[in-house]
């Protein structure tokens, strides 16, 4: 079984990524984003819980995301692999998810990290809240907020990864096809 992991900041293209790579190579796609926005939609206690964590550019709680993770695990033995969107966010969560894996007699294969600068992360989410009409990239200061979380609290994955000697940075401000040209020569 190959676990990967999607990083990068908001708007960097993870999503669209994903599509891509599931199309190509089968891997089950988990973002925890999408899973919450489900959680909202339904308007389950924990979608209510969530969204005002959301819809203010915060991150929600460790456990509830790695609660999630494990569950689509658990639900699906049989694929050829899994695809974190957006999960691992912060030290924690990392830490979680590799006694996770190891539970499962696995790892994680590759972090597949896309980059993008700060001004443009803003000017695509922009871009997309005239689209997708999601709240939380409805506001300037949420938009921020966001940003600056990433850089506090997700980036310090970077490091951690780096030093487990499966991270990989791509360059996320190409055209898509070449994004992700440049990131299936790192998939199995
Ligand atoms: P984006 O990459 O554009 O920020 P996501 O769909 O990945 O969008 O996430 C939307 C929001 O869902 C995040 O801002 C955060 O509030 C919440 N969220 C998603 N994944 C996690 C996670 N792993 N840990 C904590 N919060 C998360």
């Amino acid at each position: 079984m190959n676990y990967y992991i999607l990083l990068g900041p908001p708007g960097a293209g993870k999503g669209t990524q994903a599509k891509l790579i599931v199309e190509k190579c089968g891997y089950l796609h988990i973002s925890t984003g999408d899973l919450l926005r489900g959680e909202i939609a339904r308007n389950t206690e924990l979608g209510k819980q969530a969204a005002e964590i959301i819809n203010r550019g915060d991150l929600v709680p460790d456990a509830i995301v790695e609660g999630m993770i494990k569950n689509k695990i658990v639900e699906n033995p049989n694929v050829k692999g899994f695809l974190f969107d957006g999960f691992p966010r912060t030290i924690a969560q990392a830490e979680s998810l590799d006694v996770m894996l190891e539970e499962f007699g696995g790892k994680v294969d590759s972090v597949l990290s896309i980059t993008l600068d700060d001004s443009l992360v803003f000017e695509r989410i922009q871009h997309r809240a005239q689209i997708e009409g999601r709240k939380d990239d409805a506001e300037p200061a949420t938009i921020q907020r966001r940003i600056a979380n990433y850089h506090d609290k997700t980036e310090p994955l970077i490091s951690y990864y780096k030093e487990k000697g499966n991270y990989h940075e791509i360059e996320g401000n190409d055209t898509i096809e070449a994004v992700f040209n440049n990131l299936l020569p790192l998939l199995n």
